[in-house]
């Protein structure tokens, strides 16, 4: 990407200290950015606990956003979210706010300095960062059902889809993976797997391949050498993102960036650690790495491979903090300040038994997505109700129903958490209660959304308790809508 500057040749970034550990890992950050020439104007931003106490529920005053929005980037140490109180998570209200829609992160062992079984693990996470589950979109709509929208996008995919093939492509990856669930989520999942499919053609050099979520899961955590990038969708990104830290030995060593098409965030994996606060014993490399990040997104890639290089040099002299540090492994336990003088000394080194890094000046640029306007015909309604009568026997439900609802429509099945328990139930199904009724027009006439209110208003007259209602539709002739099991 392009960096604004100022006169003095400085890149302007924000800069947040935090809460907890958050001030001396900041602190031993700058410290080596400016000991490595990085040329950035730092710009200090007061958000988190503070903030929080002093009645701003997101966290962040006004004039803090102004500051952030005004930057290309932000580089925040760990916030300490108080608990209860109705404070929001400052990391979701920043992503959200922001369009920060690409989560990267990049997890690596550095066996055999930091212990893991997997010595040549090397792989990126691109997590979709705006969509999904965390909409959070919830309802409780009968006594015993409650809901969440799953809402995922084809800008949204296509956003971050490619995202993951311009990073591959930058950085000299070679593979990139999508994961999904799409053979149970065909319609959400499976626009992503097919949005993939569709972009991974434009990408001839890069090989790639699908996995299904959990398998894949699997695979991370057991075999993390066999991926090079790794996208997929916000949930499952966050768990195999956890997943594949945890198996690398080395949640405090990891860095993440949340990309935006104007500002972009770094930021360490781990949180604000109060447990070890002022202590001087907090491990500054997850911030390090995320500031590295920030460097290779300024196009400042030649800073950002003098300071990994130091630092790779630093673990393998055995110098490490508290957390990484085993007897045997190590030779010397340091704090957060001698650990960071001994980066600083190594600036300009390039290690001998771990592999040096070479970001190459890695611009991502990701074209703007594509309008479609598909031919969108309804084809018909699912009314949700909230019945409960007696032993809620599906029969008796539907025939009831039937003899309520209007001429023109014919009621297609009931299911009950999606499965068919009307006509030809099983008696064995559980019943909640919450019904899907599924109404199409009778001969195939073609309906009008007045057609849908006749009949949501016959039903309401009819005594029944109408929930809400998705409208069936085609695009271009493909059902927009899955069937039910056993449909
Ligand atoms: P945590 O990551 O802060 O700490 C978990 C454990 O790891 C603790 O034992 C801690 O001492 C250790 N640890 C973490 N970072 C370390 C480091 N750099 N060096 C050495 N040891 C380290 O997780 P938590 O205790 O669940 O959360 C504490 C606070 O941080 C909470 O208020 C939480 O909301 C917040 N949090 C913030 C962020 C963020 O700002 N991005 C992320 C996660 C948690």
């Amino acid at each position: 990407m392009t960096s604004q500057s100022t006169s003095s040749g400085t890149i302007p970034v924000t800069v947040a200290y935090g809460d907890g550990i958050g001030p001396e890992i900041m602190e031993s950050v700058i410290r080596i950015l400016q000991a490595a020439g990085a040329p950035l104007d730092y710009q200090v931003v007061e958000i988190g606990e503070k903030a929080y106490l002093s009645g701003h529920t997101s966290g962040i005053p006004t004039e803090a956003w102004d500051t952030i929005r005004r930057n290309k980037a932000f580089l925040k140490a760990p916030i300490t979210t108080p608990q209860g109180g109705g404070y929001k998570s400052l990391n979701v209200t920043i992503r959200k706010s922001l369009g920060l829609y690409a989560n990267v992160r990049p997890t690596k062992s550095y066996a055999p300095y930091v212990a893991s079984p997997h010595s040549g693990m090397d792989l990126v996470i691109v997590r979709e960062n705006e969509e999904d589950l965390y909409a959070g979109i919830e309802h409780q709509q009968t006594a015993e059902v409650t809901q969440v929208l799953k809402l995922i996008t084809r800008p949204g995919s296509e956003r971050i889809i490619r995202y993951a093939f311009e990073y591959a492509t930058a950085h000299g990856r070679r593979k990139v993976t999508c994961m999904s669930k799409d053979n149970i989520m065909k319609h959400t999942d499976g626009l992503f797997h097919k949005v993939f499919d569709e972009v991974a053609k434009e990408y001839p050099d890069i090989q790639s391949e699908h996995h299904i979520i959990d398998i894949g899961a699997a695979r991370v955590a057991a075999m993390p050498e066999t991926f090079d990038v790794i996208v997929t969708l916000n949930l499952y990104g966050d768990i195999i993102s956890d997943i594949a830290a945890q198996v690398a030995g080395s949640v405090g060593l990891a860095g993440s960036a949340n990309i935006g098409t104007t500002v972009s965030m770094f930021e360490a994996v781990h949180g604000s650690a109060p447990d070890i606060a002022g202590k001087d014993v907090a491990n500054p490399s997850g911030l390090l790495m995320g500031a590295v990040q920030m460097l290779v997104h300024l196009g400042k890639a030649d800073i950002a491979e003098k300071i990994t290089n130091a630092w790779l040099c630093t673990l393998e002299s055995g110098i490490h903090t508290a957390d990484v540090f085993r007897s045997g492994l190590s030779e010397r336990e340091v704090g957060t300040k001698l650990f960071t003088d001994a980066i600083i000394e190594r600036l300009g080194q390039r290690p001998t038994s771990l592999k040096p890094v070479s970001y190459g000046n890695a611009e991502i640029h990701v074209p703007p997505v594509r309008n479609r306007s598909p031919r969108k015909e309804l084809q018909g309604v699912d009314v949700f109700l909230d019945w409960a009568d007696g032993d809620r026997n599906p029969d008796r439900l539907g025939t009831a129903l039937e003899a309520a609802t209007l001429e023109g429509w014919k009621l297609k099945m009931i299911t009950n958490r999606g499965v068919k328990v009307y006509p030809d139930g099983l008696p064995e199904t559980f019943w909640t209660d919450h019904w899907r009724c599924r109404f199409l027009p009778a001969s195939g006439r073609d309906i009008v959304f007045a057609d849908i209110l006749q009949l949501l208003s016959a039903m309401e007259q009819g005594g029944f308790d109408v929930i809400k209602t998705e409208h069936l539709y085609t695009f271009d002739g493909e059902r927009g809508y899955s069937l039910g099991q056993g449909e």
